[in-house]
């Protein structure tokens, strides 16, 4: 169930739900393909494929299999021609299709913010206990950014900045044994889109003793942050000078520089129990690197606007321009490497850590004669339809027309395309795959312009007569046509 994806907006048309009645009680589907991305991506991706090496190997290095998979994924996430599973109402009968998704990560925004939602939950019922939390946000000085973009180097790197925080919280609260619990996400991209590594971190607003208790940090913003950013950026130039990645000469000079490039962030705090404020603060922490609304593309001339992740006054501002293959290749950068983490848990959060206190949690549970009042929650199983009530507001499996329970009673995937072609003629869905289509647009504009420049030099045409003369029409009646 887990592998499917419902890609719905409209009314949650849930009986438990009020019903906005100025909606119909209908659902569609997402066409992505409707999208100025994905319009921009299946335009591009040859022609961004031809020109990579030439224009972008220097800069961002080699384009990788993972990469190539990630944009080709998101052009197939969410359409119905690669296949689907069918739906039925139990009670009425009624039938409707639903697109498989590419589960990818880096490209598609639609998977990334389903994960950002798994997320939400598995932080709010696996992982956090009711304490204090804070967001601690680690920017690295630009032209350090780089060094870190391997996966041995990126886990250093967390790791470190972990060491500096728990060390940091252990001198604050004078307590060598005490223990913090934190997540950290690392992130690649500013809101340009442009290669911006940070690193996002959700940390216990204090620390635990070995038996649990909690010990309260009361943090001064000016001075305590100030604190923990020197010694977060020592340690990670350490790290760079240990793995020859810079020298100790730099090291040294970087430490007595009045700005070093390094800074930390700890302003967002979330008081415990406040569960919509947690939410929304993991759901930016895992956002994707670009939404759909985000993006405007021109096919003529292939330029791309960006507008900002951030509303200002109801209305997001437009932040960069690039063109088509420029922006492709930031999006490219944004692939992760295969098996890199990009949610790590460490200290009180650990997976080792949690596993230890729900086994002590269990032995109690069976040691006591009272009877659980409700089975573990099994967050694996109950993620999905969940997940998609949470990001399109419908329920998934509640019929559109009847709100019976639909059920999954079929699965079609593209290796049978006779028979996806025969089910989409006989619903009437036009949803064919994206065929070849050349060179974008704009790229055809730009080699017949070469064209006529070139044409021009060796008939050595002169625009500006033809121009003045364009109305003028002569007719050479001397001329044997052949009739
Ligand atoms: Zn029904
Ligand atoms: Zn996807």
């Amino acid at each position: 169930m887990s592998e499917i994806s419902l890609q719905y907006h409209g009314t949650l048309l849930g009986a438990q739900r009020a019903v906005d009645i100025s909606c119909p009680k209908t659902y569609q589907r997402r066409r992505p393909q409707n999208q100025p991305l994905y319009k921009l991506v299946t335009q591009n991706i040859d022609t961004f494929y031809d020109n990579y090496d030439e224009t972008f190997l220097t800069n961002h290095g080699p384009l990788t299999r993972t990469t190539c998979k990630a944009l080709e994924g998101f052009l197939r996430c969410g359409r119905i021609a690669f296949g689907f599973a069918r739906a039925k109402c139990t009670d009425c009968g009624h039938e409707s299709l639903v697109p498989f998704s590419c589960q990818l990560r880096g490209v598609c925004p639609s998977c990334q913010q389903k994960r950002a939602e798994i997320l939400c939950r598995v932080v709010r019922e696996e992982v956090i206990e009711p304490v204090n939390h804070r967001q601690l946000v680690f920017v690295l000085p630009r032209n350090l950014r780089r060094l870190f973009r391997n996966p041995e180097m990126l886990t250093l790197l967390c790791r470190t900045t972990v060491k500096a925080t728990r060390q940091f919280y252990r001198a604050a609260l004078d307590n060598q044994e005490l223990e913090i619990g934190m997540m950290v996400l690392p992130q690649y991209f500013g809101d340009r889109l442009n290669h911006h590594l940070h690193i996002h971190a959700l940390i216990t607003d204090g620390a635990f003793d070995n038996e649990g208790n909690f010990y309260c940090l009361a943090m001064d913003m000016e001075h305590d942050i100030k604190i923990l950013n020197k010694l977060w950026t020592k340690m990670v130039l350490d790290v760079l000078v240990k793995s020859k990645r810079i020298s100790a000469t730099h090291r040294d000079d970087r430490l007595t520089w009045k700005h070093t490039g390094f800074s930390v962030d700890g302003r967002v705090k979330v008081m415990r129990g406040d569960h919509g404020r947690l939410q929304r603060l993991v759901r930016y922490m895992a956002r994707p690197a670009i939404s759909f609304e985000r993006v405007s593309y021109d096919a003529h001339t292939g330029k791309v606007l960006v507008r900002s992740a951030k509303k200002k006054v109801g209305f997001r501002p437009i932040v960069a321009e690039y063109h088509a293959l420029e922006f492709l290749a930031l999006l490219a950068l944004q692939v992760p490497p295969p098996r890199t983490h990009m949610v790590r848990y460490y200290g009180y959060y650990s997976n080792a850590a949690r596993g230890k206190r729900r086994k002590q949690d269990e032995v109690v549970e069976t040691c006591s004669l009272q009877q659980k009042a409700t089975p573990p929650l099994n967050l694996r199983r109950m993620r999905w339809a969940e997940l998609l009530r949470r990001v399109f507001e419908v329920d998934p499996l509640s019929c559109p027309k009847c709100l019976g329970e639909m059920k999954l009673i079929a699965f079609i995937t593209e290796n049978q395309p006779t028979l996806i072609e025969k089910i989409l003629l006989h619903l009437g869905e036009d949803d064919t795959p994206p065929k070849a289509t050349g060179p974008p647009i704009w790229l055809q504009r730009l080699q017949a312009a070469e064209h006529n420049r070139v044409y021009a030099q060796i008939y050595d045409v002169d625009d500006s007569s033809e121009k003045e003369n364009s109305d003028v029409m002569t007719i050479d009646y001397d001329v044997n046509w052949g009739a």
